[in-house]
C-alpha cells in the first residue's frame, strides 16, 4: 500500500497539446542515453549530429537545448519529435516536485490545462510515474553511449 498523499484517491490528466509545459523558463528536460538514441533515429541523424545539434550538458548530464524559452524541438507550437520525446515530457505533470504537497499541485495546475480531465490516474500509477521521473533526472552521465558509439551514417 502507497503511503499517505492528497492524491489517495488519484488525479485526472489529460494533455491537451497546448504546448505551455514546453516552454516553462529555467527548466531542464534530461535525456537518457537509450532517449538519445531513439531521437537520433527518428530524426534520421547519427549520434554525433544528433548530440551536437540538441544536446547541452548541465552539471555533467545531458539535457536538451532550448530556442529561446522554449524547448528546442518545439515547432509551432507542437512537438516535432512527440511520439519520441523523453521520459521527463512523457511523465510530466507527475513529478516529485509538482506533487511534493498540495500547494505544489495547485501551483502546477496553473501552468498546464490538462490536470483535472480525462483519465483518472490512481495513486500507484501516479507514483510509478514519479520513479521514472526521478531516475530520468538522476541519470544518464555525458561521454557515455551517446559518444563513445560509432557513428551511425
Ligand atoms: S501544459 Fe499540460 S496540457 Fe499543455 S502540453 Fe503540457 S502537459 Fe499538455
Amino acid at each position: 500500500m502507497g503511503k499517505e498523499t492528497f492524491y489517495a484517491d488519484g488525479l485526472r490528466f489529460e494533455c491537451t497539446g497546448c504546448g505551455v509545459c514546453c516552454k516553462l523558463a529555467g527548466g531542464f528536460v534530461y535525456v537518457s542515453d537509450e532517449r538519445i538514441q531513439t531521437l537520433a533515429e527518428y530524426l534520421e541523424l547519427s549520434l554525433t549530429e544528433f548530440t551536437d545539434t540538441y544536446l547541452d550538458i548541465h552539471e555533467n548530464k545531458y539535457v536538451l537545448k532550448s530556442a529561446g524559452q522554449a524547448c528546442i524541438f518545439l515547432e509551432n507550437d507542437v512537438c516535432k519529435v512527440y511520439e519520441s520525446r523523453p521520459e521527463q515530457c512523457r511523465t510530466f505533470p507527475f513529478w516529485a516536485g509538482n506533487l511534493k504537497s498540495k500547494y505544489r499541485w495547485k501551483l502546477t495546475l496553473l501552468e498546464c490545462e490538462g490536470i483535472g480531465r480525462g483519465k483518472l490516474y490512481s495513486q500507484a500509477e501516479i507514483e510509478t510515474i514519479i520513479k521514472t521521473q526521478i531516475q530520468t533526472e538522476n541519470g544518464p552521465e555525458p561521454g557515455s553511449a551517446a559518444r563513445k558509439k560509432p557513428e551511425s551514417t
